[in-house]
């Protein structure tokens, strides 16, 4: 059951009718399945051949590459669907917007020709890697290398940590020190398009040099593997820098960074998405359980509780389609794409925790779906910058806009 908590949603009929498609495919598909492979920690291939299917995989890509050629906004609206049903579906599709965005700002042509046909259905997936075991906010700090050998091929060396899609992904794109000198050290940094087999730990062939350590263990977010990735000797061609060896070299972090601005208006969209869902369970559990004679939600602190969770879910909501938005009308959004983050995240985790609290005992137990919302909502306020870094990136842009 999706509960509306607004009649007006501002929808044009394309975002309508998509975003209806995609929350009966997570009532039918995802829900009723994700309890199984969250439990197991598998990853849920039949629910991603149907993405595939359905084109999820191509939302953004342009029709000319097999894409749907559509904006981040109507993007952001079927995020927070697929959030809404379990915040690894859209882990597996979170880190592959991220390449195709990179790719179809900063790509030759020869890259968007090669790549964005088989990413717009799914056939090869893409994963996205700055951070580095002793790295993770301040990117700057990077460790892992990129050297020219004499043949023109870029020999990278170094390890790579927390890669979302580090396994079952064909193409990586990873952030490495091509210029260790370089001051400031941003300067330095390209962004390489490496590609892989997908679910191979360890590459051979034009890919050796690549390697995949067991899946990291995690207290939430199953399903969807994250990984360490290995480079050791891994030669890439010179046409596989991001944008071209002659535009792309020394460029990685600001294209990086621009793609992270992006991301945060996922993140944001996977934030209202997990709160619309606990909001969703509340409603109905408050309904169903009785003390002292009377359901739950007949007594007025759960309902403000509800007032809150939904006050909230609502604003974070706005502000998420505010960023993306602006974004879409080519605005400056920075700011707005660190405020969305910033809140919906947040947001996800009060209304999954008020949630919990509504479930009483039973929330504690794992035949309550709130028992995985509680697992899973603490990764939204660490990644794609943790809620600190936010609020940092908040505090410099209100500056530089207002300097006096
Ligand atoms: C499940 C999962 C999936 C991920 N997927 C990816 C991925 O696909 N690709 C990828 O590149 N990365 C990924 N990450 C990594 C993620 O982006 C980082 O974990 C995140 O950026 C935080 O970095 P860190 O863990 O190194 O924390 P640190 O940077 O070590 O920070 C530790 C703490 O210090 C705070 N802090 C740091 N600097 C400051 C400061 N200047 N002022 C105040 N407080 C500060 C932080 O907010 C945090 O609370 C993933 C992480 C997780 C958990």
């Amino acid at each position: 059951m999706a509960v509306e908590t607004a009649a007006f949603t501002e929808q044009t009929d394309i975002q309508r009718d998509i975003t209806e498609m995609v929350r009966q495919f997570v009532d039918e598909q995802i829900i009723p399945n994700a309890e199984h492979y969250d439990h197991e920690d598998s990853f849920p291939e039949p629910i991603v051949e149907q993405m595939k299917e359905l084109g999820l995989f191509g939302v953004t890509i342009p029709e000319e590459y097999g894409g749907m050629g559509l904006d981040l906004t109507t993007y952001a609206m079927i995020v927070e669907e697929l959030s809404r049903g379990w915040i690894s579906i859209s882990g597996v599709v979170n880190t592959h917007f991220i390449g195709s965005y990179l790719l179809m700002k900063f790509g030759t042509e020869e890259q968007k020709d090669h790549f964005l046909p088989k990413m717009a259905t799914g056939e090869i997936r893409a994963a996205f890697s700055l951070s580095e075991p002793e790295v993770g906010s301040d990117v700057q700090g990077i460790k892992a290398t990129a050297k020219k050998a004499d043949d023109g091929a870029w020999e990278l060396n170094g390890q790579k940590m927390w890669v979302t899609n580090g396994l079952g992904s064909g193409v990586v794109f990873v952030l490495m020190k091509s210029d260790p000198k370089a001051e400031p050290p941003y300067k330095g940094m390209t962004c390489f398009i490496t590609e892989k087999e997908p679910w191979k730990d360890v590459n051979e062939g034009d890919f050796a040099g690549l390697s995949v350590p067991p899946k990291i263990k995690k207290m939430g977010y199953k399903g969807v593997e994250s990984t360490e990735l290995v480079y050791d000797g891994y030669r890439c061609p010179p046409e596989r820098i991001l944008g071209g060896e002659e535009a792309g070299l020394g460029e990685g972090f600001i294209q990086m960074m621009d793609a992270l601005e992006v991301g945060r208006v996922n993140v944001a969209a996977r934030g209202v998405g997990i709160a619309q869902r606990a909001l969703e369970l509340a409603l109905r559990y408050s309904q169903e359980r009785k003390t002292f004679g009377k359901p739950i939600a007949q007594h007025q602190a759960i309902q403000f509780k509800l007032a809150d969770m939904a006050t909230q879910v609502e604003a974070a909501r706005l502000l998420t389609r505010k960023a993306a938005r602006m974004k879409d009308a080519g605005a400056r959004s920075d700011l707005e794409a660190g405020m969305a983050k910033l809140l919906a995240s947040e947001v996800g985790k009060f209304c999954v925790e008020e949630s919990f609290r509504i479930h009483g005992g039973y929330g504690y137990s794992k035949e309550y779906e709130i028992e995985r919302l509680y697992r899973d909502a603490p990764l939204l306020l660490i990644g794609e910058g943790t809620s600190e870094i936010q609020r940092m990136v908040i505090g410099k842009k209100l500056l530089q806009r207002h300097k006096i």
